[in-house]
């Protein structure tokens, strides 16, 4: 009976003929907006309780959030596609995308980077999934036991684990517990599928099964050997079991997504698919995830989207090979909790290989970094600006990073000519 609907758990978005499921968040319960999301044109709403609606306009479940897994799962099983699922703590929607490009919309079904969790994956599933032949789906772990409910709905045939690093650490409950969570994805993919694992020893020496490849910088089995930035492009080359190529990106990445593109190399093979590389070479990263930008003939790095120290590292490692003087404006490393104090030490460590650090302190989290390159602090984007401006010259880069909840694109949008707001 659900076969075409169009599921809402947001009564706000909720519009004529949709179905409103009523879901039990930390804050609110969407039990008590069913009346409202009827009032707007959904023709029912699933509950787990009764509301004061008209009974025929409610359809009860136990359990509204295995209900939507359920069904989704019941999708997949009907279309049968091939699932590539991707973890990891960085690179996870580049990757995505990356594949989604090559192999296009019309046999490649790809979640949003924000429907990956256990109620938007489902969701985004159920709403937007046309029965393509290929699903290449960002799953994200917040805490153990997320990426086992994940690959419960859409079992991979091909699971890619990238780095596991320290981003969200704090929720996650430390860092072995982001590398166990994140091994879920090998250890609940298909018998008869093949894991491409990030050629990390921490997790090889974890993994129990025999059907994998590896992938890294000079090193596994699909690997990054060199790169080269070459203007507003860059050419890196890689060794694979079947040969070697060279490929030209039409604009900048670091050396992370470069690595990653090893990976992206992997899935094609093990899927035994001919891509047209050009596609490839043609990537854009999506805004805010390491886009790079030159204006004026400088280099002004668009990282604003997410932090870790690892995704630190790699654009700090980038941007000394594209400027000739380097600035970075960053924010704080969300989602740490207790370990916050450490991780924004261990920034500031990686920021001293800069000439400027420049410290937007929005949210205070960041104010107990210490480094010997921070020019100036603010919390007013205006200020910064105006600093950062008149130091700058031709051939300088500068990066843009913080965690998305610090709100570093009002400092890049005013940087670049719009307005803080
Ligand atoms: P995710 O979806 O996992 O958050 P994104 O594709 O949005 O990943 O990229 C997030 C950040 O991770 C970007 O700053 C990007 O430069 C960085 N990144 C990508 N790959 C790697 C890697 N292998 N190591 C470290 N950082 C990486």
């Amino acid at each position: 009976m659900f076969e075409n609907a169009k599921f809402v758990i947001d009564s706000r978005q909720a519009f004529e003929g949709c179905i409103f499921v009523a879901l039990k968040g930390e804050r609110t319960d969407g039990h008590y907006y069913v009346r409202e999301a009827l009032e707007r044109g959904a023709a029912l709403a699933v509950v787990e309780r009764i509301v004061d609606v008209p009974k025929e306009k409610l359809y009860f479940v136990e359990d509204t959030r295995l209900f939507l897994q359920k069904l989704a799962a019941q999708k997949i099983v009907r279309y049968d596609p091939k699932i590539v699922g991707i973890t990891g703590s960085n690179g996870k929607t580049t990757v995505k995308e990356m594949i989604h490009r090559c192999l296009g919309e019309e046999i490649a079904f790809r979640n949003p980077g924000n429907l990956n969790t256990e109620i938007g994956l489902p969701l985004s599933i159920l709403n937007d999934y046309r029965g393509q032949p290929y699903m290449i789906l960002e799953m994200a772990m917040n805490k153990p036991g997320d990426i086992t409910t994940l690959c419960r709905i859409a079992q991979p045939h091909v699971s890619i684990l990238l780095n596991v690093g320290t981003a969200h650490r704090g929720v996650a409950g430390g860092d072995e517990q982001i590398l166990k969570g994140k091994l879920e994805i090998v250890e609940n993919m298909r018998e008869n599928g093949i894991a491409i694992l990030h050629n990390d020893p921490r997790i090889l020496q974890r993994v129990r099964r025999r059907d994998f490849v590896t992938f890294g910088f000079q090193s596994g089995d699909y690997r990054l050997t060199s790169y080269v930035y070459e203007g507003p492009s860059t050419r890196a080359w890689y060794e694979t079991p079947k040969g070697v190529h060279q490929l030209r990106f039409s604009t900048i990445l670091n050396v992370g997504q470069l690595v990653n593109v090893a990976a992206v190399l992997a899935v094609f093979s093990v899927l035994n698919l001919q891509v047209d590389l050009t596609k490839l070479e043609s990537f854009v990263p999506v805004s805010g995830r390491f886009r790079v930008l030159l204006i004026d003939e400088v280099y002004v790095v668009d990282d604003t989207y997410n932090a870790s120290l690892e995704s630190f590292k790699v654009a700090v490692e980038t941007l000394k090979k594209l400027g000739e003087r380097t600035y970075a404006v960053v924010g704080s490393i969300k989602e740490q909790g207790i370990y916050s104090q450490e991780t924004h030490r261990q920034l500031g460590k990686i920021l001293e290989q800069l000439d400027g650090v420049f410290v937007y302190n929005a949210d205070h989290e960041i104010d107990s970094m210490e480094c010997s390159k921070i020019l100036l602090k603010s919390d007013e984007p205006e200020v910064i600006v105006t600093k950062l401006k008149s130091m700058l010259r031709m051939k300088d880069a500068v990066l843009f990073k913080a965690s998305r909840a610090v709100g570093m694109e009002k400092v890049l949008n005013l940087f670049l000519g719009g307005k803080a707001e």
